[in-house]
């Protein structure tokens, strides 16, 4: 009776959301129909009074710029770098690609791809990387509170090919296939070299300096200069303003000779001071990754990691898991990684681009990071695919203002619920912080939509922000519901308070940080009808109609399962 009155309330409020949401959707777009009836769109404005004609001869005269120069340089080859490589190179564009260390990388980071990000490597032609590497399938996540309960969460995958999963690999072996397959193009060209510095002209970027494996140093030029240097990035402070939180950091372990409680599954337990995360990383080989709060942790060269990881880290593990991990410890090849996150803020700047780790960050706890550089790659090859002629530096980068908001219902998915969940599943000794936890795992153990939405959001399979939202005040209002019935106390009722209050702390600064207006209502966004500027040539019929292209992505959305639609709020 009790979780009938709670469930219909949450379901209720859920509904008056969606309803109101959909109301302001339809306003946008029939301010749009008006807008364009009337002449108003963006797109005559791009065509015809943008004052940039000029601009693009003074571009095609960049020093050094001639006919054998790339149309774009790519500044680094990992997942994000080697992965946009070979898509424009595919699309016919002359690139160069300058990575500073091509040989294989051995990192513990971006090691389990969610299946949205596997459906857009397959988007991208790049599926194939992953064969030939013992990548293991993964079918959704085991959650354990404290290393005892465990509740199953399967990835929603009924009404897709049977090949769509996750996928789970060692980082170097998948980003050395995608570097082969990018270089095995004609008009691809890897080189090894370190990028000091962007060159710029008058506010425009032409290219990059760089530093040859024998310390030459190269001026190199392009009409498009795409810089996808990774978290530490050097080169992004001119492109954007970098507001980078180190949350916490992640010590990693690989277990050996052990099976995983739920096998091919990610795992997450839920222990103090915050989660443990393991999965497969091939065939033999489990990662471990303990969070721990903060940037600094203990020394691993004098013996305090492995003391702490033995005697605070070992008793909270599932025990099939715990002789593995202590053998892990002994073997003593212990890396530790801080968690960064940045939401997206760039500065637009003709002749240059941010792509992957260099221009959005969110914690890697769930796994989400390759899903939204592969996610950006494909809007971004589908802005640039209508454009011959990249040369008007002006005109494209007003045009790719439009991949801000379209990258949005993706990227701000993953990333809310990335440092939401980070916040909610650490220990605390805060009792509505306890509690929204507990809310959170106990929401989660009632399976059906409950644990199908939010495990879909996470996977990147269903990109709406609004579910996110409603999922994130539905576990909070359960929370609330099972302090306060049947019998409230006067503590019970400040517990639930404190409770809505955490949750809307948590929620909205990262809500605030992505762009309220972008994140839920990307149609009253100037920019995001943007078409491809008429100069710079169509090679064919992409979409150019703002309307035309609002209506597609509606009903594209929807069938998707799109963040504007109900059909799939049952997810
Ligand atoms: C601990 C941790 C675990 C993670 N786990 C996951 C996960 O399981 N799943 C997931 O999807 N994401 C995960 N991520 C995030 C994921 O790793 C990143 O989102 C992804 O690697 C970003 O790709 P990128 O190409 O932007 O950066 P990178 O893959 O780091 O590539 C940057 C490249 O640029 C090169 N470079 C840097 N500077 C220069 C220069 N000046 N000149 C030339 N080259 C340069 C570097 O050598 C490197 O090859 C994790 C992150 C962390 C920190």
């Amino acid at each position: 009776m009790v979780d009938h009155l709670v469930l219909g309330s949450v379901l209720a409020l859920s509904l008056g959301f969606v309803v109101v949401y959909n109301l302001l959707f339809f306003v946008s777009l029939y301010n749009l129909f008006i807008a364009k009836r009337n002449g108003r769109g963006e797109r005559t404005t791009t065509t015809t009074t943008n004052p940039t004609t000029t601009t693009a001869t003074t571009v095609n005269s960049c020093p050094g710029g001639d006919d054998d120069d790339p149309d774009v340089i790519i500044v680094g080859a990992g997942v994000a770098g080697a992965a946009l490589a070979h898509t424009l190179g595919k699309d016919g564009r002359r690139i160069l690609v300058i990575e500073r260390d091509l040989t294989q990388p051995d990192r513990i980071v971006g090691e389990l791809l969610q299946p949205g990000g596997y459906l857009k490597l397959i988007e991208l032609g790049l599926e194939d990387c992953l064969e030939g590497i013992d990548a293991q399938r993964v079918f959704g996540y085991a959650l354990f509170m404290n290393g005892r309960r465990s509740t199953k969460l399967s990835y929603p995958l009924e009404n897709l090919h049977p090949d769509v999963a996750g996928r789970s690999f060692h980082n170097g072996r998948f980003i050395q296939r995608m570097r082969e397959k990018a270089a095995s193009l004609a008009n691809v060209v890897l080189e090894q070299g370190t990028v000091t510095s962007l060159l710029e002209e008058a506010g425009t970027i032409k290219g990059v300096q760089y530093k040859t494996k024998d310390g030459e140093e190269i001026a190199a030029y392009a009409p498009l200069t795409i810089v996808c240097d990774g978290c530490f990035s050097n080169l992004r402070r001119c492109l954007c303003k970098p507001k980078v939180d180190v949350a916490s950091s992640f010590v990693g372990l690989v277990l050996e000779n052990c099976e995983l409680p739920y096998v091919n599954h990610g795992h997450v337990v839920l222990a103090d001071p915050c989660p443990i995360l393991f999965y497969p990383i091939s065939s033999t080989e489990i990662r471990c990754l303990v969070d721990m709060p903060g940037e600094k942790v203990p020394s691993v060269s004098n013996g305090e990691m492995a003391n702490y990881l033995k005697t605070f880290i070992a008793p909270q593990i599932p025990p099939q898991l715990y002789k593995a991990f202590i053998h892990a410890i002994d073997k003593g090849n212990i890396r530790t990684m801080p968690n960064r996150s940045m939401p997206a803020a760039p500065h637009p700047t003709p002749g240059a681009l941010l792509m992957g780790d260099a221009f959005n960050m969110r914690h890697p706890l769930t796994g989400g990071g390759m899903t939204v550089a592969l996610s950006d790659i494909v809007v971004l090859r589908n802005l640039l695919r209508p454009l011959q002629d990249l040369n008007d530096s002006h005109a494209l980068c007003k045009y790719l203002e439009s991949f801000y908001t379209l990258r949005k219902p993706v990227a701000s998915t993953i990333n809310t619920l990335a440092g939401a969940l980070h916040k909610v599943f650490r220990n605390s000794n805060d009792p509505a912080v306890k509690e929204m936890r507990q809310a959170c795992f106990d929401y989660l153990s009632l399976g059906g939509l409950f644990s199908n939405g939010p495990v879909s959001l996470l996977s990147g399979l269903n990109p709406r922000p609004l579910l996110l939202v409603l999922h994130f005040f539905a576990v909070a209002l359960f929370g609330v519901g099972r302090l306060l019935l049947p019998f409230p106390s006067l503590k019970r009722i400040w517990i639930a308070a404190s409770l809505m209050s955490s949750a809307s702390g948590i929620i909205l600064p990262i809500i605030w940080a992505e762009g309220v207006r972008q994140m839920f209502f990307p149609a009253t966004v100037p920019a995001y009808y943007r078409a491809p500027p008429v100069r710079l040539e169509l090679n064919y019929g992409e979409i150019s109609d703002s309307f035309e292209a609002l209506s597609i992505l509606y009903s594209s959305t929807i069938k998707t399962g799109g963040y504007f639609g109900l059909p799939s709020f049952v997810y």
